[in-house]
């Protein structure tokens, strides 16, 4: 057996002071510790931030701030987030179980790692995201899961979050520190695309841990939602999912926010969809429209090629649920 050392840090400066001699950060442990079960991740100390920064604040501006350690489930269930930012609610409840929700923080689901089989696979599969270099058995292989846009020729994994979908529509913002001081991240740009360096998940940089997400005040979030196609109707990764805001000014599109899970190795905005759609009447053929903008140079590999259409319905129905039933 592997020796382990565990330190529950009583602060931010303990925990800076270990994450920075080497200890790997620990949330609820609902990713890290299946994946050193199976060997994946191999850390000699954790330092668990579980007792740290559980703030779940709706402040006078309208912003809603959540520290790493608010649970899940909290989150999901505080009356604030549940009335003013619907779509992260709905995002949260639709991911894992109630159980896992329970354990899962939310700077851990910020940073839990593709749930691609042959990643997991430490025995029998070649991956790069695991051990660099070395090949990518999902190409040619089993891909059901994966990218239809944005992955390379190292990896086509997908980032598994449903939370960060929603964070990446409401425009959210990462709080990070370090000792060397603090910074912060969209969230748009704290996961990365794989390109030739896919065992990189994120733009942390070495001994930051995150702290906390902001969310700004927005005019679409009240009207918003979430919606997510799975294998089976709980516990299971999104094969699609949609984070979408959308407000109408004299039957137009005055605002609206889509934002894409399940078909990237990062949470991304719809940004095509959404430039085709502001402005325009909500109408079927708009919505329909823009969602093929969206998925144009989609690549996807053969196993995955059905999520294309699956992606372009799931937003149409989307927004015209939000849009009161496009015609
Ligand atoms: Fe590994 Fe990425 Fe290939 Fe999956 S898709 S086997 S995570 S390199």
């Amino acid at each position: 057996m592997k020796p382990l050392a565990y330190v529950r840090a009583g602060s931010l400066e303990q925990a800076l002071q270990l994450h920075s001699a080497g200890s790997h950060c620990l949330g609820g442990g609902t990713n890290l510790v299946d994946l050193m079960r199976k060997g994946v991740e191999q850390p000699s100390a954790l330092v668990d931030l579980t007792h740290l920064a559980h703030t779940v604040e709706l402040r006078e501006d309208g912003s809603l701030l959540l520290g790493a350690g608010a649970k899940n489930s909290a989150v999901a269930a505080h009356p604030a987030v549940r009335g003013h930012f619907p779509m992260l609610s709905r995002a949260l409840l639709a991911g894992a179980s109630a159980q896992i929700r329970n354990m899962a923080t939310v700077g851990g689901n910020l940073m839990q790692r593709t749930r691609c089989l042959y990643f997991a696979d430490q025995a029998g599969s070649r991956c790069n995201k695991r051990t660099p270099g070395s090949g990518c058995d999902a190409q040619g292989g089993f891909a059901r899961y994966h990218a239809v846009v944005g992955g390379s020729s190292a990896c086509i994994a997908t980032h598994p979050s449903d939370m960060c979908v929603a964070l990446a529509a409401l425009d959210a913002v990462v709080h990070l520190a370090s000792p060397e001081g603090t910074r912060t991240l969209p969230l748009t740009e704290f996961h990365r695309l794989p390109g030739d360096r896919p065992e990189l998940d994120t733009e942390l940089r070495a001994h930051e841990i995150i702290t906390a997400v902001e969310i700004p005040p927005s005019r679409f979030a009240r009207s918003s939602t979430y919606r997510k196609v799975r294998d089976r109707a709980s516990y299971a990764f999104a094969l699609v999912s949609v984070a979408a805001g959308l407000t109408l000014q004299d039957g137009r599109i005055s605002a609206v926010r889509i934002a894409l899970g399940g078909v990237a190795p990062k949470p991304g905005r719809a940004l095509r969809a959404e430039a085709a759609l502001l402005g325009q009447a909500p109408t079927r053929e708009a919505l329909q429209s823009a969602a093929g903008l969206e998925f144009a140079e989609a690549t996807p590999p053969p196993d995955a090629a059905f999520k294309v259409e699956l992606a372009r319905r799931l937003m149409v129905a989307t927004l015209s649920e939000l849009s009161g039933g496009a015609q």
